[in-house]
C-alpha cells in the first residue's frame, strides 16, 4: 500500500493557493454540496501562482493531489461545514498531452492529458471504498480501506483495533461499508490523428464519484489523469504483463464541432477573401479528391454536404435535421471507396466505416456484454455516433447487418439512437451527415431496373437519403481516353517523384513531375478547406429569400403534377431542396439563400432524379420508383395483371393460371406481352405469385 505522508509545507502551499485563487469557487460549491463536490482548477492558474507546486503536480501527481485535498479540508467553509472536496485539474500544458499509441511504461504514474473519442461506457456501479468486516469469532468490526481492485481482507482480528487478536474468518457487512460510484469508459484515438487507415488504439479510463454519468459514447473528451498499470489475469492466475489504464482526475468534454479547427485572424481574412471569388464553387469542387477524374456533379453535391444545411428546432419540439445524406450506388471500380476515404479525411469529425465491419456496435450503437464490462452491460458507440457533428462515411452500406438496418432510420432522421436493453437506457446523439456507398446487388447497374431493386436495402431507408447517385461505368471512347490519361499521368508523376528521391543520378527533374501533377493539385489545400468549412458552419446561418422559396415551390408543384394520377414526389424531397439551398448559400458565406442557390439545388436534384427516379417507360420522374421499387405505372400494370391471374385461377379446375393464357388475356386489356412477361417474373421474385408447376401461376395470398 502506498503510504501518503502528509507534507506539511506542501499542504500550506496549497492552502495559500486555494485561499488566494479559489475562494469564491469553493464557496459556490459549498452551497450545493454534496451534489457538487469538486473544485476544478486551471493548471496555468496554479503555474502562475506557485510554479513549484504546479511542477510537482506533473512530477509527483499522487503526492501533490493528496496534499491538495488535505489543504482543501483546511479552508474555512470546509472546516465549518465539514466538507470533503475533490481537487481536479484541467487544461494541462501541451507538453503533457499524449496520444494513446505513444503511452509507454515509463509514463506510468504520471499525470497526462489524453485526448480521445468515447467508444464505450459501462453502467455506474458502486465500488467499495471502506469495507467493514465482522469477526466471526468475537463480532468486532474492522474497517479496511480499499484502494485497489482486489478486495483486501483482514488477516486476523487486529487487537489494536479493538478485536480479539485471533486468526479468524470475517463477514463483509455492506451496510456498514462505504461505497463510491465508479464507471469505466473506453476512449479511442481521434480519427484526425490517425495516419492512413491505421486502426485507432484504445485505453480504459476509470471514473469515480462525481465524474461518473457525465460522459456518453460519441463524446470527444480530454481525460486528465494518472496513467496506471493494471495486472492482467487469466482465470485466477495473475500474469506478469499489465494493461495500461487511466485513473481520471478530470474530464474536459469538447462539445462544439469544429472546435478542434483553429482559425487565426489571418486565416479569417483569407477565408473572407476567398468567399468573394466568383469561382468559389468551382474552386472548392476542384479541391475535392482531385485525383478522381470527372464526377463533377457528385463532387458538387459533396461540397454542399460538407457545408450542410441548418438544423432547426420547432416550437412544438420537433427537430429537423440540416445534415445532407447522400448515397452513391455504382458499378465496381468507379472510385466510390476512394471518394469516401477522401471525404473522411477532409471533413472534421468524420469516421470511415464499412457496412460489413463486425464491431458489436455496428453502425449505430448497441448494448454489449463483453470482457470490457467484466460481466456487466456496456454501451458501445458505432460509426454514426462516433461521427457526431461530422460525416459518417459508410462504404458497402448494402452489406450491413439486420440490426443496423432497423436502427439506421432513426439515426438518420431523428439523429439520435435510443438503446433500451438490459438496464441500459440511453439516447445517443448521431448528428452527422451520412455519405454512403453501395454496390448493385447483381454486380453491375441495370439501367432498366428500379434502383431499390438493385440495392440490397429497404426502400424506406433509401428514402432517407437526400441524394442518390447512380454511377455507371459504361465504355465511352472520349471519357475512357481522358480517364486513362488522368490516371496514367498521376501514376507517372508518382513514379518520377520516387525516381528523383531514391536514385542517385535521376534523369528526371522536379519541374517535369510538377507539370504532370498539376491537374491533381487541389486549388485549396485540405487544411484551408477545413478551416473554411468550419468558419462557415460556425458563423453562417442563411435565410431563404422569397424568390428562392417561390422557385422551389413551383418546381415541386410542377413535378408532382406532371401526370394527374401518379404521385411522383413526396414532401421529403422538398426538405432536400431546402437543405441544399442553405448549404449553397453557406459556401459563399452568405446570410441569404438566393434564387441562385435554389437553382443549384434544383439542378443537382434534377440530375439525380434523371438518373435514378425516371420512369423509363413514360419518361417521367417518379419517386415511387425509389420509395417502393416500382413506378406508379408499373404498379398499376401489376395490379391489372394480378386481377387477370385471379380471374383465370377462379375459373380453372386446378386453381392455377397458365403463362400463355395470362399473356393473351392481358393483351386483350391493352398490356403489351413483353411487359407482362417481365412483370410476371418480377411478381414471382417479390413473392406475390408462385409457380407450383412449370408455366402455371397462383396468387400467394387468398
Ligand atoms: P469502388 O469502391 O467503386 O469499387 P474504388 O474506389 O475501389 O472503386 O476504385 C478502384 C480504383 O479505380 C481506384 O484505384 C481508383 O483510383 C480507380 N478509379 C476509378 N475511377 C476513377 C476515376 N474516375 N478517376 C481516377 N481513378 C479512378
Ligand atoms: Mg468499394
Amino acid at each position: 500500500m502506498v503510504i501518503l505522508l502528509k507534507d506539511k509545507s506542501l499542504v500550506s502551499s496549497w492552502q495559500m493557493f486555494f485561499e488566494e485563487n479559489c475562494k469564491s469557487e469553493i464557496e459556490t460549491v459549498a452551497l450545493s454540496y454534496p451534489e457538487k463536490r469538486s473544485i476544478f482548477v486551471d493548471y496555468w492558474d496554479i503555474d502562475r501562482a506557485d510554479a513549484e507546486i504546479a511542477e510537482l503536480l506533473i512530477t509527483q501527481p499522487v503526492k501533490a493531489m493528496f496534499n491538495a485535498e488535505e489543504a482543501l479540508k483546511l479552508i474555512d467553509v470546509c472546516v465549518e461545514q465539514n466538507l470533503l472536496l475533490h481537487f481536479r485539474v484541467v487544461n494541462l500544458p501541451d507538453l503533457h498531452k499524449i496520444i494513446i499509441r505513444h503511452i509507454r511504461s515509463n509514463h506510468l504514474g504520471m499525470l497526462k492529458a489524453v485526448e480521445g473519442l468515447v467508444k464505450k461506457r459501462t453502467e455506474v456501479r458502486p465500488k467499495l471504498q471502506l469495507a467493514a468486516f465482522q469477526c466471526n469469532k468475537c463480532g468486532a468490526i474492522m474497517q479496511i480501506e480499499q484502494d485497489e481492485d482486489i478486495l483486501k481482507e483482514p488477516s486476523e482480528c487486529y487487537e489494536d483495533k479493538g478485536g480479539c487478536g485471533r486468526v479468524s474468518s470475517f463477514k463483509l457487512s455492506t451496510n456498514l461499508s462505504k461505497f463510491i460510484d465508479s464507471q469505466k469508459i473506453e476512449i479511442q484515438e481521434n480519427p484526425e490523428g490517425l495516419r492512413g487507415g491505421a486502426q485507432p488504439e484504445r485505453i480504459s479510463v476509470f471514473l469515480e464519484d462525481d465524474l461518473v454519468g457525465e460522459i456518453a459514447p460519441g463524446d470527444r473528451v480530454i481525460v486528465n489523469g494518472l496513467l496506471r498499470s493494471l495486472q492482467r489475469r487469466r482465470g485466477t492466475f495473475r500474469l506478469t504483463s499489465f494493461d495500461k489504464v487511466i485513473d481520471a482526475n478530470s474530464i474536459e468534454n469538447q462539445q462544439m464541432a469544429f472546435e478542434e479547427v483553429d482559425i487565426s485572424p489571418e486565416d479569417e481574412e483569407e477565408i473572407l477573401q476567398a468567399s468573394k471569388d466568383e469561382k468559389i464553387y468551382l474552386k472548392i469542387r476542384e479541391s475535392m479528391a482531385p485525383t478522381i477524374y470527372g464526377m463533377e456533379l457528385e463532387k458538387e453535391a459533396l461540397v454542399l454536404q460538407l457545408f450542410g444545411g441548418l438544423s432547426k428546432k420547432m416550437p412544438d419540439g420537433t427537430y429537423i435535421r440540416g445534415d445532407i445524406h447522400s448515397l452513391f450506388v455504382g458499378d465496381p471500380g468507379t472510385a466510390k471507396s476512394q471518394m469516401l476515404n477522401y471525404m473522411s479525411k477532409l471533413a472534421p469529425r468524420s469516421i470511415y466505416a464499412s457496412g460489413k465491419a463486425s464491431s458489436a456496435a455496428g453502425l449505430t450503437a448497441a448494448a454489449v456484454r463483453d470482457e470490457f464490462g467484466e460481466g456487466q452491460w456496456t454501451l458501445e458507440a458505432g460509426a454514426l455516433v462516433l461521427a457526431d457533428m461530422g460525416i459518417a462515411c459508410i462504404d458497402e452500406i448494402d452489406k450491413m447487418s439486420e440490426q443496423d438496418r432497423s436502427s439506421l432510420h432513426q439515426a438518420m432522421e431523428q439523429q439520435e439512437i435510443s438503446i433500451a436493453k438490459a438496464g441500459i437506457n440511453a439516447t445517443l446523439k448521431s448528428r452527422c451527415a451520412v455519405l454512403a456507398a453501395a454496390n448493385p446487388k447483381l454486380g453491375r447497374f441495370d439501367d432498366f431496373m428500379p434502383i431499390s431493386e438493385q440495392i440490397n436495402m429497404p426502400p424506406a431507408l433509401l428514402s432517407r437519403f437526400d441524394l442518390i447517385f447512380s454511377i455507371q461505368d459504361k465504355p465511352s471512347r472520349e471519357r475512357d481516353t481522358n480517364l486513362a490519361s488522368h490516371i496514367l499521368n498521376t501514376h507517372k508523376a508518382g513514379e518520377m517523384v520516387e525516381n528523383i528521391e531514391k536514385t542517385e543520378h535521376s534523369t528526371h527533374s522536379k519541374e517535369e513531375s510538377d507539370e504532370l501533377l498539376k491537374p491533381v493539385i487541389p486549388t485549396f489545400s485540405p487544411e484551408f478547406l477545413r478551416k473554411y468549412v468550419a468558419y462557415a458552419k460556425r458563423n453562417v446561418f442563411p435565410v431563404m429569400e422569397n424568390d428562392a422559396m417561390r422557385l422551389i415551390k413551383e418546381y415541386y408543384v410542377d413535378l408532382r403534377n406532371q401526370s394527374d394520377e401518379s404521385i411522383p414526389f413526396t414532401p421529403r424531397q422538398l426538405e432536400a431542396f431546402v437543405r441544399l439551398t442553405e448549404a449553397s448559400a453557406r459556401v459563399r458565406l452568405s446570410d441569404v439563400a438566393t434564387i441562385k442557390d435554389a437553382k443549384r439545388s434544383i439542378h443537382i436534384i434534377n440530375e439525380y432524379l434523371k438518373r435514378v427516379g425516371m420512369d423509363k417507360e413514360t419518361g417521367r420522374f417518379d419517386i415511387d420508383i425509389i420509395a417502393t421499387g416500382s413506378s406508379h405505372s408499373q404498379q398499376q400494370r401489376m395490379r391489372s395483371i394480378l386481377d387477370v391471374i385471379k380471374r383465370i385461377c377462379d375459373d380453372s379446375k386446378d386453381g392455377t393460371a397458365g403463362r400463355s393464357e395470362i399473356i393473351t388475356e392481358a393483351e386483350a386489356i391493352g398490356l403489351p406481352s413483353e411487359n407482362v412477361s417481365s412483370a410476371l417474373d418480377k411478381m414471382k421474385r417479390n413473392g406475390q405469385i408462385y409457380e407450383p408447376s412449370h408455366g402455371k401461376y397462383r396468387l400467394t395470398s387468398d
